[in-house]
């Protein structure tokens, strides 16, 4: 090193700039704008049909470390968890663990889902055990993998509740009661599933408002639908309460588990009175959410709601002697785990058992943390967050607060301040939601980061707390990608790269 790098001083100790490869007056082009060569393909080379093949494809001229460059540059134009923390609230974007890759990567995980299940008798045992994992730690009787992510895992939740009224000859009951700081994707499974919703204010204190809930509850109600701790991060302490006066009105209480990583190890949703929830396992297990998918989003189940999980699922074989008598495995061993279909099922959710790397994952994760790690994990979310919010300079309305808090950007634009964060290197929270805190900075550090880590992402807070409107509105600075024209992108989006002149202001909205 020669030393020419400025020494850090004030509020630069948090800064950072991301990276820019310009090239010809580009930033770094695409694979398909550099040196191309057509390479002919050899048909007879080739197992598939002679229409389906390609006579020639153009490749880029690059050697690997050159490819390997490309990748590299690319990675740092941009900013991601293995960049630095990504406080977002609600998403829970924690860091997952490089091991569970490599569990998903074995080969003995990727198998034909077609095969036979008296072939794939290790692949039912784990999604056997992955159920079993996530009921004891949701407290539900019965749990299905099926669904994709936790909006759909509601849909599944939901449509299980009106199978289940509808059973009892309760198909009157039209009504989902949603409290309003709840997910949009709440509101958007009532609906889907044909409800009209209920919309529950909150008290005071930002929780559930007893008396709203005993006027909104009546014969129509299908369900109650309730993130604990709410989206404020805050335990709703009258749980047991909200449970009784939910299943005297005859109807089920549903618990949306985005935040299940506060209890996890501590406190169950079916011990609080839940009879059906979803897991986003994306959140809770560290198992990526990957641009919108393949997630997965189980669901769990009280007994009484069993008969109507999605079919197929997995058990331990009923009658281990082979008593269907179907293909006798040539070894003579008995499969010990079979498929079945729940007695008044509301049909097949997923293709097969839902998304099975991602289960693998979530399953290598619970595996290896165990109880105790579980616990633990809790434990520093809760901690991380409550640290975190002592140390920065933003109020935070509403408290005790659990794995993530709320805090207000007061006069500054809350998107503004979020777009400033990045110029200081890191992620900013989720913004502006729920509507209940004004220019909301809804943040969740997650456990996996260090005290340092933590006071890097406060300093970061607070220098932008101190800075003004000219700033945050220029912002983001430091950037690969400066500010967007947001509307220009709503309205004429261009969904395909376009490099921009690295000179040109920040706007760039009248170039794309
Ligand atoms: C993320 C989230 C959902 C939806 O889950 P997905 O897995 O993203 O579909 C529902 N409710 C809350 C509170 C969430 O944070």
């Amino acid at each position: 090193m020669t030393g020419d790098a400025p020494e850090p001083t004030g509020d630069d100790r948090v800064r950072y700039d991301q990276a820019r490869y310009v090239e010809d007056g580009q930033y770094e082009p695409l694979l398909s704008e550099k040196d191309l060569t057509r390479v002919e393909i050899d048909e007879s080379d080739s197992p598939l049909p002679d229409d389906l093949t390609r006579e020639s494809v153009e490749l880029p001229n690059l050697s690997e470390p050159e490819l390997a460059r490309h990748y590299t540059r690319l990675s740092q134009m941009i900013y991601g968890i293995d960049s630095g923390p990504y406080p977002l609230g609600s998403c829970t974007m924690k860091y997952n663990p490089k091991f569970t890759e490599d569990v998903a990567a074995l080969p003995s995980a990727s198998v034909h889902p077609d095969r036979s299940e008296r072939s794939v008798q290790g692949t039912l045992e784990l999604l056997h055990r992955l159920q079993e994992f996530l009921g004891r730690i949701g407290g539900m009787d019965a749990v299905t993998l099926q669904p994709p992510a936790g909006a759909a895992g509601e849909f599944v939740g939901i449509r299980i509740a009106s199978a289940y009224h509808e059973h009892n000859d309760e198909s009157h009951r039209d009504e989902v009661i949603i409290p309003e700081s709840a997910h949009g994707t709440n509101f958007a499974t009532a609906a889907l599933g044909g409800y009209d919703v209920v919309s529950l204010p909150s008290d005071d204190d930002g929780r559930v408002d007893l008396e709203a809930l005993e006027a909104a509850l009546s014969e129509n109600t299908a369900a109650l639908m309730l993130t604990n701790p709410n989206t404020l991060g805050l335990f709703e302490r009258d749980i047991t309460e909200i449970a009784e006066m939910v299943h005297e009105a005859g109807g089920l209480l549903y618990y949306d588990g985005a935040n299940l990583n506060a209890l996890l190890g501590r406190a169950r949703p079916g011990d609080m009175g839940f009879d059906v929830m979803h897991y986003n396992v994306h959140k809770t297990f560290a198992t990526p959410h990957g641009g919108g998918g393949p997630g997965a989003g189980p669901v769990g189940v009280v007994e009484e709601l069993t008969p109507f999980l999605p079919a197929p699922r997995v058990r331990e074989a009923v009658d281990s002697r082979g008593g269907d008598g179907n293909e006798n495995g040539s070894r003579g061993d008995e499969p010990a785990y079979e498929l079945f279909d729940p007695e008044h099922t509301i049909g097949t959710v997923h293709g097969y058992q839902g998304n099975w790397l991602v289960l693998v994952k979530a399953f290598a994760y619970i595996a290896r943390l165990g109880d105790g790690g579980l616990e633990d994990a809790s434990a520093k979310a809760v901690l991380n967050a409550n640290y975190l919010a002592s140390r920065i300079d933003y109020d935070v309305p509403y408290e005790p607060f659990h794995h993530e808090f709320v805090a207000s950007a007061g006069e500054q634009d809350a998107a503004d301040v979020a777009k400033r964060m990045l110029d200081y290197g890191v992620h900013p929270p989720t913004t502006k939601w729920p509507e209940i805190v004004p220019e909301a900075l809804m943040t969740e550090p997650t456990e996996v980061e260090s005290k340092a880590t933590l006071d890097r992402l406060a300093a970061a807070f607070d220098a932008v707390a101190g800075e003004g409107d000219e700033t945050l509105e220029a912002a983001p600075e430091r950037t690969t990608a400066r500010r967007i024209d947001q509307t220009s992108a709503a309205r004429n989006p261009s969904l395909s790269w376009q490099a921009l002149d690295p000179d040109s202001d920040a706007d760039g909205g009248d170039e794309n």
